[in-house]
Order: structure tokens, then C-alpha cells, then sequence
């Protein structure tokens, strides 16, 4: 049994508030936004970081980067958005599964 939490919210061990999914990813509300719009877009295999990116799985980010767009439109920010990487505890990243922030603000532009 994993111990990862975005595992669990793959397996719909633990809830999530899941905006998107297809085959190889999953896209939920961050449980502590700290913008109006704040998602977590995860691939559904477990890749601890950018660090582990190779060849063999780079496939999946691209997927996910070419998916992005859509998620955000879906999600009413029609005039763009930011994405964030985290990736080690140097770069703050607190859950060991690659997952991009993507955030907005639908009535603001992100000051
Ligand atoms: P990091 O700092 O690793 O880039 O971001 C991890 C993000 O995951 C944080 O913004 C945090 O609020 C979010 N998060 C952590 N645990 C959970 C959870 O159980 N459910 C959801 N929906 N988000 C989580
Ligand atoms: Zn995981």
C-alpha cells in the first residue's frame, strides 16, 4: 500500500474534488487554494518529481502540458493562467508526485 497521498486520490482511496481525468491523469482542486482558481493536475503513475523525468515517461508530461490550456478554459480562466513546478525541497515541493499548480484568478489578472 502506497503512502502517497496523490496515489490515494488516484485510487479514490482518499476524496478529491477531481475537475478532470482520462487515462493517464487527474486534475482536483488544491485543498488549501491560495488563488481563486488553484488546481493540481497529476499523472496516474507515480513519478516522484522533474528529477525522475526521462525518456521513458517524458510522454506523460507532454500529454499533460498539451492538456493544461483545456483544464483551464473549463475552468473559466479564458484569459490565461500560470502553471508551477515544485521540485524538491529546495524548490518547495512538500508531496513527492509531480504535479503541476495551475492558478488564476477569473475576475483578476494574478498580481
Ligand atoms: P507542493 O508544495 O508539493 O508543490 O504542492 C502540494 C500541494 O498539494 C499544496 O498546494 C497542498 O495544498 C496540496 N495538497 C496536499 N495534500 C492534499 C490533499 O490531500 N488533497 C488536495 N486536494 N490537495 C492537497
Ligand atoms: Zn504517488
Amino acid at each position: 500500500m502506497t503512502d502517497c497521498i496523490f496515489c490515494k486520490i488516484i485510487s479514490k482511496t482518499i476524496p478529491a474534488d477531481i475537475v478532470f481525468e482520462n487515462d493517464n491523469m487527474l486534475a482536483f482542486k488544491d485543498i488549501h487554494p491560495q488563488y481563486p482558481v488553484h488546481l493540481l493536475l497529476i499523472p496516474k503513475i507515480h513519478i516522484k518529481s522533474l528529477e525522475e523525468v526521462s525518456a521513458q515517461n517524458a510522454n506523460l508530461i507532454q500529454e499533460m502540458l498539451l492538456t493544461l490550456p483545456k483544464i483551464a478554459k473549463e475552468n473559466g480562466l479564458l484569459e490565461g493562467f500560470r502553471t508551477v513546478l515544485n521540485t524538491g525541497a529546495g524548490g518547495g515541493q512538500e508531496v513527492d508526485h509531480i504535479h503541476f499548480h495551475l492558478i488564476g484568478d477569473v475576475r483578476h489578472k494574478i498580481k
